[in-house]
């Protein structure tokens, strides 16, 4: 689990930002994409001290937050936690997992893998952020696609970033390919 943010490792952070002023709170700092929108201005990259900490309705929703319930529900199972707790745990992951920079290669939609009733931990990019070996990771996607075929060794050095992930809570790790 990332110490800056939950669902990105630590280790890979710095070869995902920008030094530069944040537009929030204008000071110098390694800047990372995130899309937030206050009503009278944009911008897609932020301080980790302003996306922690600007109100959660100004950033940009990420497209798959509606399964967030489930996971939660997946997690404790029936029995363990009360409806009021289980929306308050749904709340803090929504929370959580907004606030988490848009490092993936997420080109087509937000599809961030999720196992064991969490969302997975970005680990980087296979040959660039993330040297290998790659063995091990399973593919996280559409059953019939052809990136399955390939594998990670087959697709990497392409101009479309393969990401890895790995879970928190059990030893899977995942790979995801989304083309331009
Ligand atoms: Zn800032
Ligand atoms: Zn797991």
């Amino acid at each position: 689990m990332g110490t800056i943010f939950t669902y990105i490792a630590d280790d890979v952070l710095s070869n995902y930002s920008e030094a530069g002023t944040c537009a929030w709170c204008e000071s110098n700092a390694d800047l990372y994409t995130i899309y937030i929108d206050d009503g009278s201005g944009v911008a897609d990259v932020a301080c980790v001290k302003c996306i922690k900490t600007l109100p959660l309705r100004w950033i940009h929703p990420k497209d798959n937050e509606r399964i967030i319930a489930s996971l939660i529900n997946t997690r404790y199972p029936r029995g363990t936690k009360s409806q009021d707790q289980r929306f308050a745990l749904t709340v803090e992951m929504c929370d959580d997992y907004r606030r988490t920079p848009r490092l993936p290669n997420f080109i087509q939609n937000d599809d961030w893998p999720h196992c064991c009733g969490d969302f997975t931990e970005f680990v980087g990019d296979a040959g660039r952020s993330y040297l290998g070996p790659f063995d091990g990771f399973e593919w996280w996607g559409d059953e019939n696609d052809g990136a399955i075929e390939y594998g990670i060794d087959g697709m990497i050095g392409g101009e479309d970033r393969i990401s890895l992930f790995r879970c928190m809570h059990c030893s899977k790790r995942y790979w995801t390919f989304q083309c331009t």
